[in-house]
Parts: C-alpha cells; structure tokens; sequence
C-alpha cells in the first residue's frame, strides 16, 4: 500500500492536504483490500485518487475602485461512479488544487456514506470574500459562474456552499446561471427557501453533527445533557452545532473564528448565539465583538508562536472543530485527553492532523471523521435536489427527520464496517471503508474507464 501513496505523493506533489487525505483512506481499507483481491485488480483506489476531471480558470472582475482583479477558480470533478458530481464551492486565499483535491476525494466517501445517489467534487476560488462590498462579491461571483456554468448541470455536477460561500455567494452564482442557460434548474444546492431551497439546509450540517454526536452518546448509554462544548469557528457548521447542542441540554462554552476565540464559562445561550447569527451572517464582523456585548466571556486573540490552540485546553466533555482543516495538532489532542474530553465530533473537514487522531484514539476518545459526521449538509443537499427534480417542497419536520435517520444510519453503518473488519468503535475506519465498498463496487461494475 505504501507505493500507492508514493505515487500520489510523486504524482501530485506540494499537495500536502490531498496526500493526509489519502494516507487516512489507504491505511483504512487496506483490510479491505487483503480481504476483496478485486478491488486490487481492477486498481479501484488508485482510480479514486486520480480526479476524473479538474477544470482551472481565469476570474476577472472589477473592483469598487475600478482596478481590475485577476483570481483563479477551480472544479474538480472526482468520481462520478454513484451519481452526479456534488460538493461545495470554497471562497479563500487558501485555495489551490492541493486542497480541492483532498475536499473532493473526502466527499466520495462522504457522500457515498449518505446513501443518496451523489458523486464526489469540490471547487472554488482563491478570492477573498473578507472585508469586500456586497457589489464586489456579486461581480466576482457572476464572473466565476460565467465560466463554471458550462462544466455543471443538475444531472451533471451540483456545487454547493462551503467557507466563504453562503446565502448570498449561492443566490448571485444561482441568478447568473440561469441568466446564462435560461432556465430554472437545481444546479445548486442551499439556495433560498422562496426560489428551490430546501428548508433546513442552512442548519443540516451543524444540526446533523450533534445527531451523530448524540447517536455515538447513545451507543454508551450516555447523552448530550450538561455536557460542556468547546466549538470552534463560527461561521454556518458551528453556529448550527451550538444551537443543536442547546436544543439537546448541552453547554457550548466557545466559539471562534482565524483572529482568535472567546470563551463564555456562563455558556453560550441562545440569545448571544443570535447576536453571533447577526454578527457573523449580516454585520460580517469579528467574534471579538462578543466580549463587548456580554461581560461572562474573555477573548483571546491568535498568536503566531503559539504552538497549540488554547481554545482546546478547556475543561470540557465534548469537542467540535467546526473552521478548518488541520486546526487541531497533536498538543491540542494531548490537552484535550488531559482536560477529560471523551468525544471529539468533527464538524469541518479534516480538522485533526494523522497524530492527533491516533493519540485521541489510543486514549478511547470517541472520535468521529468529518466525512460520518459532517455529512448531514450535503445529504440535505441530495434532499435538496430531490425536491427539485419533484418540483415539489418538504415541510422542516420532513426534512430534519429524514435528516436524523440518515445520521443514524451513518453512525450504525460506520460501527458495523468497524466492527466487521476487527475495528470496534473505530468511526473513522468505518467511515472509510463503508463509504469505499459501495462506490468501488459501482466503479467495477460500470467497467475500466
Ligand atoms: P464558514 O465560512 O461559514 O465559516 C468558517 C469559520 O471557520 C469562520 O468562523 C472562519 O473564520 C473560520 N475559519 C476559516 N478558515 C480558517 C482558518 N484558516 N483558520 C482559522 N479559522 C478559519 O464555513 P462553514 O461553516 O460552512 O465551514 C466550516 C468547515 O465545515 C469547513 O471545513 C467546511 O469544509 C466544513 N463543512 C461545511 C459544510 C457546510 O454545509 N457549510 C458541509 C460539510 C463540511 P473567519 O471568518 O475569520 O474566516
């Protein structure tokens, strides 16, 4: 298996992201493998790792000073195996292929782990939406989706949103979509709940975390009640997170975003969460801000020496890393085993580095991979498209029980994969090797192409 991975590394290199994304995967289903010898001979993972199509283009636009504004959009179109492409759009300075590639390939396995017929995809823009004017945002978005509409369709590819595209980046890529092709399709999903949005949507990801989280409680006769929380970042997954955690008797202590965190020991309750709904999504300020409104809570600003994030060295039952990728390095696992964190829930992609996974593992950390547990969003995407493709829309009860019953069979199919394959409550194995078997077996029987 070793060689597989050299390969990726030779053949995609100063892709750091992709190659962890893939190290994660191969390890997995490297049982897998030994036991199914036709996965190795029809090469299925290492089919996987080669995009079926990556798409790069020239974004250019005009800023509110009129000086023209040259960036670099993206669409990797993964694997189309099990049904058309699906994955989010990412808004930020940190984009390159390396990361699109890592995104896409977890969303395989992700989307896969639903159940519902998606494909797996990514893209996005190393624009910055921070700190630019709605109009700003508006031209790049229009000139972005000039270009991207002609590689996606609602039977061919089905961007969504992901750090730095929300609403309002989804209704101008939406508008010029259908200015382009004429016609009223679901070629996105989150769209608004007045023009083929599904109700819900907004909140699935975050919501669907606590459900798996409550599922993997559950599973050791155990519950979200009084728990204490530690979130980080703040944006959609988190700011859903933590009203879950409310909904479900728990304690979120902390919220953040790349400045720095505040920490509330009172407990974040529902009536500051609205004021962080209201900061973050209309006023677009700082989560500093917090602390001016409500004295309960201290903010600690990020340092560039510091070698761990203080925000998880709280005392606290539960962890949702909900910005980043690789936001929680081996020092932060080691202070959360220390402060008696027993469940560790990943609300972003990738959040834990390799050693940071194995560290909260050996130590019986209940630990879930974002590609399990942060799957709630885009199977209400796939929700999303299905009431589209009906013409039709599904009350919130609807939405949020199929919801619930998608994260549940995610977190029994994940226990069951772990525990077939010698690795009892093993998420993140589970998650890997559930996901693969159905989309390898989809590959195998469409034939070598
Ligand atoms: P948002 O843009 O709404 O929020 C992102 C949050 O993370 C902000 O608080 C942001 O702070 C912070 N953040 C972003 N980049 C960094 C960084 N490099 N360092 C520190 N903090 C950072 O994004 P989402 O909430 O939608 O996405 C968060 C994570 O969840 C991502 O990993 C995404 O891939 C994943 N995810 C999202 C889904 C969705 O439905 N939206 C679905 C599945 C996964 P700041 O404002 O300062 O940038």
């Amino acid at each position: 298996m070793s060689e597989i991975l050299e390969n990726i590394k030779d053949r995609n290199p100063g892709e750091p992201e992709f190659h962890q994304a893939a190290e994660e995967v191969i390890d997995a289903i490297k049982p897998v493998l030994d036991k199914n010898p036709k996965y190795r001979k029809h090469k299925i993972i290492e089919r996987m790792l080669e995009p079926e199509r990556v798409v790069s283009f020239r974004v250019t636009w005009m800023d509110d000073n009129g000086e023209i504004q040259i960036n670099r959009g993206y669409r990797v179109q993964m694997n189309s195996a099990i049904g058309p492409y699906k994955g989010g759009l990412r808004f930020h300075p940190s984009v390159y292929p390396g990361i699109l590639k890592f995104l896409a390939f977890e969303q395989i396995f992700k989307n896969a782990l639903t159940g519902l017929p998606m494909g797996g995809g990514k893209g996005g823009s190393d624009f910055n939406p921070k700190g630019k004017s709605d109009a700003e945002v508006m031209r790049f978005c229009q000139n972005f989706f000039i270009e991207m509409t002609r590689h996606i369709g609602h039977r061919v590819d089905v961007p969504a949103g992901d750090i730095g595209v929300g609403a309002r980046e989804i209704g101008y890529m939406f508008g010029t979509h259908k200015r382009l092709t004429n016609e009223f399709t679901g070629v996105l999903t989150g769209k608004g709940v007045g023009w083929g949005g599904s109700l819900m949507r907004t909140e699935a990801t975050g919501y669907g975390l606590i459900y798996f989280a409550q599922n993997m409680l559950e599973h050791k006769d155990d519950s979200m009640e009084d728990k204490v929380c530690l979130i980080s970042g703040s944006g959609n997954v988190a700011q859903h997170a933590i009203e879950k955690i409310l909904h479900m008797g728990g304690k979120p202590v902390t919220a953040s975003d790349s400045s720095g965190y505040i920490y509330d020991e009172e407990g974040i309750t529902q009536e500051k969460l609205d004021f962080i709904k209201d900061l973050k999504n209309n006023k677009r300020g700082r989560i500093k801000e917090y602390v001016d409104e409500y004295s309960s809570a201290e903010y600690h600003e990020n340092k560039d020496d510091e070698e761990f994030n203080p925000l998880w060295d709280i005392k606290a039952d539960c962890a949702f890393p909900c910005a980043t990728q690789n936001e929680v390095n081996l020092k932060d696992a080691e202070n959360m085993v220390k402060n008696g964190v027993k469940l560790i829930g990943e609300g972003a992609n990738m959040p834990l580095i390799k050693d940071a996974i194995d560290h909260v593992l050996e130590n019986d950390v209940l630990y879930s991979p974002g590609k399990a547990s942060n799957a709630g969003g885009v199977a209400t995407s796939g929700i999303e498209m299905m009431q589209n493709y009906l013409g039709s829309y599904f009350t919130s009860e609807e939405v949020d029980n199929r919801l619930k019953n998608i994260m549940k069979d995610i977190h029994e199919n994940c226990l069951s994969a772990a525990e077939e394959y010698g690795h009892k409550d093993n998420y993140m194995i589970g998650a890997n090797i559930s996901g693969f078997i159905k989309v390898a077996d989809a590959m195998i029987a469409q034939g070598v192409i």
